[in-house]
C-alpha cells in the first residue's frame, strides 16, 4: 500500500494547523462533531428532496466513545458518509471543503445550518492524536474506507468493513507531555463538558456511555446518555417557554446566582438576522466594580459556540446584561475564535442596546419597585456611562437616572423633576453629600427648599460628574445648592452685600488669616437662615467635586 502525500500546500498548512491556529486544543471536538452534524445535515437535505430517502430522525445520531486503556477516542455519525474519491478530496487536500461544495451544488441558501466551510477544522484532531484513523461508508454505497493518517507523512486510503452508512473518526490520543495534559480527552466527565460548552445545540444528540455508581453500595452501572440540549431555547417560540425556562437558562450558564429580574427574548429579522436571550440580573456580581469582571455576551453562529464573552456586543453602561447571541450573519476567521469583519457584529450590538434601553424603561414605568432594586445595584454604572464618554450617550441613559428627592423623599426621575418644576424655577438643584442625613443640615440647601424648590441629593461621588457631562435636561440648567449665585432672583437674599462687608472688614480680614491656605474669602450671605455660616464656591468645581478629585489615587 502506498503512503500518499498531501499536497505542499498542505503539509505546509498542516503544521501551521497543529501549532497555531487553533488557540484551545480542546476545540479539536467542537470540529468533529460539527462535521458530523454536517453529514447527517446532508443526508436530512438530500431526503427532502428524494422520495426514496426517508429521514427518521431517532435513526440519525453522534456517538463519543472514549477507550481509556488504549488511548482511542472514537467520533462515530449516522451521516451521509464519504466514498474514496471524496476522502481523497476532503480529507487529502488541507483547505477543501466538501461541505461548502455542497453547499454550492445544491444552492443551499439560509435556513439551512450547514456549518463547515473551511476544510480545516477536521486537522484539529492533529493537535491532540498521534493517528487520525477515518472509517467512512457513503450513502447508496456497500463498501467502506478506510483513511489513515499519522500527520505530515501523508496518508493511505484502503478499503475495510463497514455495517451501515455513516463514519468513524477514530483518534489515537497523544501520551502526555511536561506542558500538555491529553489524558483528559479521555475521560467521561472532560469530555461531557466540553460537548456542553461548544456543542450543547448541536441538533442531533450527540451520545455517551456515562458509568454512574448511584451510592457506596450499588455496583457501577453504564446508561446511555444525550449530553446535548439539542433545541436552543432561544429558537423556541416565547409562546411556549415559561419564565422558570428562562430562570433555568440562566442559572444552568451560570450567568449568575440569582434570579434573573427580567429577560429579553429577541428574535431579530431584516438588516441582521439574530437570535438573543438577555438577562438583567438582580444582584450585583461581586466582582462588578472591580477590573477583573469582564462584560460581554456568548457569541454563537449556527447554534455552535463561538466566543464566551464577546465584549464588543454590549456598550460598557450595560455591562452587566448576561445572555447569548445566536447569529448566521458573521464572517469568522478560519478556527472561527476570531470574527473576521465587525461591520454585521456593530449592527446586532446597535440593535442590542436599543432593546435593553427600551426594556428597563418599561421596567421603569411599569415596575418602579424592581426597577429601583435594579438601580440600586446597577445605577452607577448608567453615571460612569455618562460621565466616560463625555455625554455621547445621553439620549440612552439620561432617562434611566434616579436621585433621593428632597421633596418627594423617594427617588425621582429627572423627568418627574422637571415636569413638578414651578414656572419660574430657572434651574435643577442638586447638593451633593455624603449621604441624605447629611445632606439634609447642609446650610446652602435652606435656601432653596425655603423656596419651596425640590433639590436632588447626590450621594455617589460620580453623580455630580455625570451631571456635568449632561450640563442640561429638557433644556434646564442643573445648579449645585452650594455654588455662589444660585439664581434666584430677590433682591434681599443675593449673596454678599458689600454693605455688610465693609462693617466688617475687620472681622472678615481677621478671620481670612487665620483660616488661610482653607479658604480663599470670608463674606457676609444672606444665604442663611438657622445656620451661622456656609461654605460656598467660586468656579467650576463644587467642593464636594474638589473632595473627589483630591481622593483620587495621582
Ligand atoms: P469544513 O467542515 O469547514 O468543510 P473540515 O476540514 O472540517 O472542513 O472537513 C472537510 C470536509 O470533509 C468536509 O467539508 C466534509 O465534506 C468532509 N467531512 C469531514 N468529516 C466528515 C464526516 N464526519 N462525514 C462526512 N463528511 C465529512
Ligand atoms: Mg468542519
Amino acid at each position: 500500500m502506498t503512503v500518499k502525500q498531501f499536497q505542499a500546500e498542505s503539509k505546509r498548512l498542516l503544521d501551521l494547523m497543529v501549532n497555531s491556529i487553533y488557540t484551545h486544543k480542546e476545540i479539536f471536538l467542537r470540529e468533529l462533531i460539527s462535521n458530523a452534524s454536517d453529514a447527517i445535515d446532508k443526508i436530512y437535505y438530500k431526503a427532502l428532496s428524494d422520495d426514496s430517502l426517508n429521514f427518521n430522525k431517532e435513526n440519525y445520531y453522534i456517538k463519543v466513545v472514549p477507550d481509556k486503556p488504549n488511548r482511542i477516542l472514537k467520533i462515530s455519525d449516522t451521516g451521509i458518509g464519504m466514498t474514496k474519491d471524496e476522502l481523497e478530496e476532503n480529507l487529502g487536500v488541507i483547505a477543501k471543503s466538501g461541505s461548502f461544495a455542497f453547499k454550492k451544488e445544491n444552492e443551499i441558501k439560509d435556513g439551512f445550518d450547514i456549518i463547515g466551510q473551511f476544510g480545516v477544522g477536521f486537522y484539529s484532531a492533529f493537535m491532540v492524536s498521534d493517528t487520525v484513523t477515518v472509517i467512512s461508508r457513503a450513502l447508496g454505497h456497500d463498501g467502506a474506507y478506510k483513511w489513515e493518517s499519522k500527520g505530515a507523512e501523508g496518508y493511505t486510503i484502503e478499503p475495510c468493513e463497514k455495517d451501515s452508512v455513516g463514519t468513524d473518526i477514530i483518534l489515537k490520543i497523544k501520551e502526555n507531555t511536561d506542558d500538555e495534559n491529553y489524558d483528559e480527552y479521555l475521560e467521561e466527565y472532560r469530555l461531557k463538558s466540553i460537548i456542553k460548552k461548544y456543542s450543547d445545540f448541536i441538533r442531533y444528540p450527540i451520545k455517551m456511555e456515562v458509568h454512574e455508581t448511584k451510592d457506596a453500595e450499588s455496583s457501577e452501572e453504564t446508561r446511555e446518555q444525550i449530553i446535548n440540549s439539542m433545541i436552543p431555547i432561544w429558537k423556541k417560540n416565547k409562546s411556549e417557554l415559561t419564565q422558570e425556562d428562562y430562570d433555568n437558562f440562566y442559572s444552568e450558564k451560570h450567568f449568575g446566582f440569582d434570579k434573573p429580574l427580567k429577560h429579553i427574548h429577541i428574535s431579530a429579522e431584516g438588516t441582521v438576522s439574530y437570535k438573543a436571550i438577555l438577562f438583567i440580573p438582580e444582584k450585583m456580581p461581586f466582582d462588578f466594580y472591580t477590573k477583573e469582571y469582564e462584560k460581554g455576551l456568548e457569541l454563537y453562529s449556527k447554534g455552535v459556540l463561538i466566543m464566551n464573552k464577546c465584549a464588543e456586543l454590549l456598550p460598557d453602561y450595560f455591562s452587566f446584561v448576561k445572555g447569548m447571541v445566536d447569529t448566521e450573519d458573521l464572517s469568522l476567521n478560519i478556527s472561527r475564535e476570531i470574527l473576521q469583519q465587525d461591520k454585521q457584529l456593530k449592527l446586532i450590538a446597535k440593535n442590542i442596546k436599543t432593546k435593553i434601553k427600551n426594556e428597563l424603561e418599561d421596567l421603569l414605568k411599569n415596575s418602579r419597585e424592581k426597577y429601583e432594586e435594579f438601580f440600586k445595584s446597577f445605577g452607577r454604572q448608567l453615571k460612569y456611562g455618562i460621565y466616560s464618554d463625555f455625554g455621547a450617550n445621553k439620549d440612552v441613559l439620561q432617562d434611566l437616572l434616579l436621585f433621593y428627592s428632597s421633596k418627594e423623599k423617594k427617588m425621582v426621575t429627572l423627568s418627574e423633576y422637571v415636569s413638578r418644576m414651578p414656572e419660574e424655577q430657572k434651574y435643577i438643584y442638586y447638593a451633593a453629600g455624603d449621604s441624605i442625613e447629611r445632606i439634609e443640615k447642609l446650610p446652602q440647601a435652606e435656601l432653596v427648599a425655603d423656596k419651596g424648590y425640590e433639590i436632588l441629593y447626590f450621594t455617589d461621588d460620580v453623580d455630580e460628574f455625570a451631571i456635568r457631562m449632561l450640563m442640561t435636561y429638557k433644556e434646564k440648567e442643573f445648579k449645585s445648592v452650594s455654588s455662589g449665585d444660585l439664581g434666584i432672583e430677590s433682591e434681599e437674599t443675593k449673596d454678599s452685600s458689600s454693605g455688610d462687608d465693609a462693617e466688617n472688614q475687620e472681622l472678615f480680614t481677621e478671620m481670612t488669616s487665620i483660616l488661610a491656605g482653607k479658604v480663599k474669602a470670608v463674606r457676609a450671605s444672606k444665604r442663611l437662615k438657622n445656620h451661622p455660616v456656609c461654605l460656598s464656591n467660586e468656579g467650576d468645581l463644587t467642593i464636594e467635586m474638589e473632595k473627589v478629585l483630591n481622593a483620587l489615587p495621582n
